[in-house]
């Protein structure tokens, strides 16, 4: 029983030290830790076969005890063989001890199965005589002379490398070399006393320093492991991306840099490429996220396949970057564009491609990219596969901008950038009513940059809100100036721009400059415009709300240059809308453009809204603009944006359109709110007398001061009929109060009596040659000031003529 407990004991003890070892599966990629695994498992059965050799032998059944000692001298035929395949796998011993101990492994587990095979006929290793009794036999002697000698050698041998060695070859010499003298020992006594468990004891004690040597150090080299590859992962993923498996952009920059040197001393033509897919938001929107991963990874193999891997980065999203050569070029974009399109992706987005052609100015590699993506960028509305090459225009553009951006702060900070001023003038009386703020750019190094040059520029960079934010600062700073000089104060209209609402709350930062002059919300206008609106309406629309809820005018500018202007009058709320001068670049291209224009301000008066119409530059546009009832025009007919300084100079030297008085700005506002082509529902009875669309009702504007009359506006019909009848000419801007003599005298009781009573009148009046004409007159408002009356006149028909 002692027997058995000892081997009981070394089985619990294996089980428990070896546990995780044994358990794992045996497909182990490392050689070394499969010997250990299969060195363990022999000598578990070992230990199984002892065990039941103590209980068998005990109840003397010496069939079963004979068979068992078979198997036990087995499996310490393979342990011998795993220890040694082990030793030498575990010292990476390469040396003769190392050969000679592999052979020794193998000889003696050869000879050790042989003896035992042969045992089974002839008694060479063990018997057991007739009461039971085993007996060892020569062979048994052998084997474990044998392995006392082995054990010897390893353990002399492994014990004076550790001697002579350092780090791990040292310990794992020494684990070596003590587990092998404990066997040595444990061998040596088991041969003296064959019934005692003396090799069991020894095998779990060279089982125990193994496990506490050579665990605890490999435990180690594993973690040491673990961390070196947790380091390349992430040297990997800061190196390379994770998704493409392609260089990321700063390792890009290192190789490209390298590869260019080499190509320019090569003679080659450095190429950069930026290349993105068009509508890549689309396609995941509809084929999901993973699906849009994986047309990237396609991608990027393609681009390999072009390419090669360590030439091509992906930067992020679907931007990618690839450095070659400008050699042949095309004929593999081509390629990519036909390789892309027959491949497996349905609706594949298309490829866009900027090239930068590494010969201007050998930009650094950063640099070259950006210029490749500005090439691309030329192309970004494009849907079908392009390429797009940097040229050298491209490259002033790209310094001009970075000069804007840079000397933004500077050119506001020494008045470079200057406000100018254009006037906004009343039709109906010929006064400047409003004046819109408009910038200049004036260089010390680059003389004048127009708006167009720079504004832009800072919207790409999302600075504009810091210029337009200077301009209302200027504009307040002039109001004040203009204000001591005791002139007039008109309102004043500043241009914003989309991204102004997303840099800062432009809402509350005008409003508290605004506060802070003490200025009258009213006096300051905003002007937006309809490509503003964009896809954010609903946005727009809160911030345009806040203005006019707090008394700020709200302005749609160059309304009718886009193709959605209505869409966007319906849903935001404006004060006032600028035509776009382009009405006025096609006024002389038939009558199409000018009937669009009249019934845009028909709509805008039903609305409520006010009209300017910009670009006004002949008089005659003045004229039609008048008639039609566009309240206010702005353009060079009138004056250019000029410089405060300007304005002030003009006022001294009397050339200055005088700013017209806030007090009469009500009345104005009524007289000119009226469309003289506005009777449509009147006209259609009376075809006759519509020739077409501009052949209207006679109609004027009166006003009527004491006993003297001024047509102040009146419709081409009107100009015909009074040259006609009373041989009166209204051509021109007529200013100036006439007497009214030469008109009939029914015409002068109705006005008199049409200004004293207000209301309405239709009257006939005779006049020479028997004609008679049908009047409708109407009393629309009062000046305050002058105590002047603005009256409508229409001439409903005319009978009796020759
Ligand atoms: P806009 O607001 O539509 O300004 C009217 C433009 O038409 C001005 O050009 C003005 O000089 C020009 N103009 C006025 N009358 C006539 C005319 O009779 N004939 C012709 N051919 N042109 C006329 P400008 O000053 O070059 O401004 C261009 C655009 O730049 C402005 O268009 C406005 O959208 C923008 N802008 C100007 N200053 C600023 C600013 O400070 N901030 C922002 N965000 N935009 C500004
Ligand atoms: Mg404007
Ligand atoms: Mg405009």
């Amino acid at each position: 029983m002692l027997y058995s407990s000892a081997g009981i004991l070394a089985l619990i003890i294996h089980l428990i030290i070896n546990y995780d070892v044994l358990r794992k599966s045996g497909k182990e990629s490392i050689s070394v830790h499969r010997s250990y695994r299969q060195f363990l498992t022999a000598v578990m059965v070992y230990y199984i076969s002892d065990i039941c050799w103590g209980i068998l032998y005990a109840r003397h059944l010496i069939f079963l005890t004979s068979l068992d000692t078979s198997i036990y001298f087995a499996a310490m035929a393979c342990s011998i063989l795993f220890w040694t395949r082990y030793v030498v796998e575990y010292l990476k011993e390469e040396s003769f001890f190392g050969r000679l101990l592999h052979t020794i492994g193998k000889l003696l587990f050869g000879f050790q199965i042989f003896v035992v095979a042969v045992n089974f006929f002839l008694p060479v290793l063990f018997s057991f005589d007739e009461t039971g009794a085993y007996h060892a036999e020569g062979a048994r002697y052998v084997t474990m002379i044998i392995q006392i000698g082995m054990y010897l050698m390893t353990s002399s041998y492994a014990i004076s490398v550790s001697a002579r060695s350092e780090g791990s070859t040292k310990f794992r010499h020494l684990t070596i070399g003590l587990a092998s003298l404990a066997m040595t020992g444990f061998i040596s006594a088991q041969v003296q006393y064959p019934l005692l468990p003396l090799y069991a004891i020894g095998c779990m004690l060279a089982c125990c320093i193994m496990h506490s040597f050579v665990f605890e150090n490999e435990k180690e080299e594993y973690r040491d492991e673990l961390e070196e590859k947790l380091k390349e992962n992430i040297r990997k993923g800061n190196y390379y991306d994770l998704l493409t498996g392609l260089p990321g952009m700063t390792y890009f920059f290192e190789l490209a840099e390298k590869k260019r040197t080499e190509m320019i001393k090569t003679g080659g033509q450095p190429v950069f490429l930026f290349l993105d897919l068009s509508g890549m938001k689309f396609y995941n929107q509809r084929h999901g996220f993973a699906q849009g991963d994986r047309l990237l990874q396609d991608f990027a193999n393609l681009l390999i396949r072009a390419f090669g891997s360590e030439n091509c980065s992906r930067f992020a999203q679907d931007h990618f970057a690839v450095f070659t050569q400008g050699e042949g070029l095309r004929e593999k974009l081509d390629q990519l564009f036909q390789d892309w399109e027959s491949g497996k992706h349905a609706e594949c987005p298309a490829i866009r491609v900027g090239v930068y052609e590494d010969q201007l100015d050998q930009a650094d590699i950063s640099t070259a990219c950006d210029r490749a993506k500005a090439a691309r960028d030329v192309i970004r509305g494009v849907y079908v596969s392009a390429v797009h090459y940097y040229n050298s225009a491209m490259l002033v553009n790209a310094e001009r901008k970075h000069y804007i951006i840079s000397h933004l702060e500077e050119a506001m900070e020494k008045k470079w950038i200057q406000v100018y001023y254009q006037p906004i003038v009343r039709a109906a009386n010929g006064r400047v009513c409003e004046e819109e703020a408009l910038t200049r750019w004036i260089d010390p190094e680059r003389g004048l940059l127009p708006p167009a040059d720079f504004i832009p520029v800072l919207e790409e960079a999302r600075l504009i809100y810091k210029l337009d934010l200077y301009v209302v600062d200027q504009i307040l700073e002039k109001n004040q100036h203009l204000k001591e000089s005791g002139l007039f104060l008109v309102p004043q209209s500043v241009n914003l721009s989309r991204s102004d609402f997303d840099s800062c709350d432009i809402v509350e930062e005008i409003c508290q400059r605004v506060d802070r002059a003490k200025m009258p919300h009213s006096l300051f206008s905003i002007e937006i415009t309809e490509s503003m609106v964009g896809s954010d309406l609903e946005f727009i629309r809160q911030q345009t709300d806040r203005f006019r809820a707090l008394g700020f005018p709200v302005w749609m500018d160059d309304f009718g240059s886009g193709y959605s202007s209505l869409d966007v009058l319906a849903d935001i709320q404006v004060d006032l809308i600028k035509l776009d001068m382009r009405f006025m670049q096609q006024f002389d291209k038939g009558d199409k453009g000018k009937i669009i224009l009249t019934e845009l301000i028909r709509m805008a008066l039903s609305l409520g809204i006010d009209t300017i119409c910009e670009g006004v530059e002949r008089e005659d546009q003045v004229e039609f603009l008048r008639e039609i009832g566009c309240t206010k025009l702005q353009g060079f007919y009138y004056a250019k944006p000029m410089p405060m300084n300007a304005i002030l100079e003009r006022y001294e030297k009397g050339t200055q359109i005088g700013f017209e008085n806030p007090d009469e700005t009500a009345y104005y506002d009524a007289i000119g709110r009226i469309n003289l082509y506005d009777l449509d529902g009147i006209s259609k009875e009376e075809e006759d007398t519509f020739r077409h669309y501009f052949s209207n009702l006679p109609m004027a504007i009166v006003e009527v001061r004491g006993d003297k009359v001024r047509f102040t506006r009146s419709n081409q019909a009107y100009r015909d009929f009074m040259e006609r009848t009373f041989a009166i000419s209204l051509t021109g801007l007529d200013t100036s109060f006439e007497p009214v003599t030469r008109l009939g005298t029914t015409f002068i009781a109705m006005l008199k009596k049409c200004c004293k009573e207000g209301g309405r009148v239709v009257f006939d009046e005779k006049v020479s040659g028997g004609m008679m004409i049908h009047s409708f007159m109407r009393r629309i408002a009062e000046n305050p000031l002058s105590g002047t009356i603005a009256t409508a006149v229409v001439v409903l028909a005319v009978s009796g003529e020759d």
